[in-house]
């Protein structure tokens, strides 16, 4: 039997929610933005995911595909859930992956030669058909040496030239870093990455 695709959401009022993730419930426009509430894997906890209702809705597709990129502030592990939205806001499938974020990183300009220098970095070119253009994704070596997977999802979060809303791209790849599947998520939720936008999170949908 095939394991259920709906993943059980955690209710808004419910006891085992942190006094942290409350606060942050009635921060959020709920008018504008759905709150729900999922356990990440990798964080090993709850995490509030502020889903844009407007662009869910919209779409044309039965499920948007989400990426939500948020960090572990206990070992500052940045991260991405993927997973896909239906129009009732339930949540399919997340998994939780590695990220790579470009153009405007939080890491200083010497840090990333030193990066590329030492080889740690391998650049892998695809389309981008939002940047409608080759771009080169650079992958930490590591990402891929550590996975057990044959296809090693990485999501890659950037901007294009003319300097629009950041969005971001999933790449599948294999041992020898080739590009085995591109998928192009409809919405990026950027949490936590004031670098970017002074706001606390940001929306960009396609
Ligand atoms: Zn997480
Ligand atoms: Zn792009």
């Amino acid at each position: 039997m095939p394991p259920p695709r709906k993943t059980p959401t955690i209710p808004l009022d419910s006891k085992e929610l942190s006094p942290d993730i409350l606060k942050k419930i009635q921060k959020i426009d709920t008018e504008k933005v759905k709150p729900v509430i999922i356990q990440c894997e990798r964080c090993n906890k709850n995490v509030l995911i502020p889903i844009p209702i407007q662009p869910v809705l919209e779409s044309e597709k039965r499920e948007v595909l989400v990426n939500y990129v948020h960090k572990n502030t206990k070992n500052n592990d940045k991260h991405c859930l993927v997973f896909e939205v239906d129009h009732d806001f339930n949540i399919l499938l997340p998994k939780a992956i590695d990220v790579v974020i470009s153009t405007v990183s939080t890491q200083k300009k010497e840090e990333n030669d030193k990066a590329h220098k030492s080889s740690a970095i391998r650049h892998v070119i695809i389309k981008c058909d939002k940047c409608e253009e080759n771009i080169h994704v650079p992958v930490p070596r590591k990402i891929i040496e550590d996975s057990k997977l044959p296809k090693t999802p990485v999501t890659y979060v950037h901007k294009n030239k003319k300097g629009d809303d950041p969005h971001s791209v999933i790449l599948y790849l294999d041992n020898n870093f080739h590009d085995r599947d591109t998928r192009f998520p409809d919405i990026l939720i950027l949490y936590l990455f004031p670098y970017w936008l002074k706001k606390k999170f940001c929306f960009t949908c396609s």
